[in-house]
């Protein structure tokens, strides 16, 4: 028995979605460097840029076009690496928006619809689609992006949406894995605490939030990317076998609180 090996993924092939940049980013690198062929999921080729020039270093990494909440594209994209006998074996769901800061009572039909398409639809729509290759080859893990926003509600920023939509996905992730189970296809979440990525330093509003986040943090700190992808290469590796329909909190202690 070796412990080590249960952490390669020599052979796999994953699907990461939003694997571009940030956390999606380092799930491509962390599942790489452990032997899987990746492909990346992205709206934009300019957005995959730094995915593809992990190359470099002598992995297997492809390109789709392709917008999650585009159920047809995601089938197709599913469809053709089946085809191809490269049916994904790994899926992580991590393409997400952001939104904070608005009030429910402020909230436009515009802004739910939108957080909902593509936080939980995208995730249905990608589960759905390569899990059901999954399902027939009777093995398979999905990773899902959830957050720490799916089991507490932030503060000080209102953000109903988002957090909604981050439960929904906790849920997703628990009923999936109880029927999925018999099909040796696992499902697990993570649930992270805020980790420095565009998502959030790009919002200008979150200055003058962080230093009451890290007052509400055991750890004293927000995340970086790469602690993200090492729960996500862990869930996504046979070290996880006996693990299904769970959540992993990511988060520096915050849910302690
Ligand atoms: P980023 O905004 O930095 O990156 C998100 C990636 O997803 C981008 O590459 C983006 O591409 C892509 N994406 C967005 N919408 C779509 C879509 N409709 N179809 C395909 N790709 C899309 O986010 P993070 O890396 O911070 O977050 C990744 C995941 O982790 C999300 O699900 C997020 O909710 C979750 N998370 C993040 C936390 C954080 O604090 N950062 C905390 C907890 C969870 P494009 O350039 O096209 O927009």
């Amino acid at each position: 028995m070796s412990y080590q090996k249960k952490f390669r993924l020599d052979g796999e092939r994953a699907v990461v979605t939003g694997g571009g940049r940030a956390i999606g980013l380092c799930c491509v690198e962390a599942l790489a460097e452990a032997g899987a062929a990746i492909v990346v999921i992205e709206r934009a080729e300019a957005d995959a840029r730094e995915a593809l020039a992990l190359r470099e270093k002598g992995y297997d990494i492809d390109l789709r076009i392709g917008d999650v909440t585009d159920s047809a594209r995601m089938e197709a994209i599913a469809t053709e690496l089946a085809d191809g006998g490269r049916a994904a074996t790994i899926l992580v769901n991590n393409a997400g928006i952001g939104q904070s800061g608005i009030p429910s009572q402020d909230v436009t039909d515009a802004d739910w619809l939108r957080m909902m398409d593509v936080n939980i639809n995208g995730v249905f729509w990608c589960s759905r689609s390569f899990g059901r290759h999954m399902v027939a080859m009777k093995r398979g893990a999905i990773v899902n992006l959830g957050s720490m926003s799916g089991i507490i509600c932030n503060r000080p920023q209102p953000q109903t949406p988002y957090n909604v939509s981050k439960a929904a996905v906790h849920h997703l992730t628990r009923s999936m894995a109880a029927e999925w189970a018999e099909h040796g296809v696992r499902v697990n979440a993570v649930a992270p605490t805020y980790i420095e990525t565009p998502m959030v330093m790009a919002v200008e509003a979150n200055r003058d939030r962080i230093p009451i986040w890290l007052a509400d943090t055991p750890m004293g700190r927000m995340g970086a990317p790469e602690e993200v992808a090492s729960a996500v290469l862990f869930l996504a590796s046979s070290a996880a076998s006996l693990m299904t329909g769970t959540i992993v909190n990511v988060d520096a202690g915050f849910t302690c609180w």
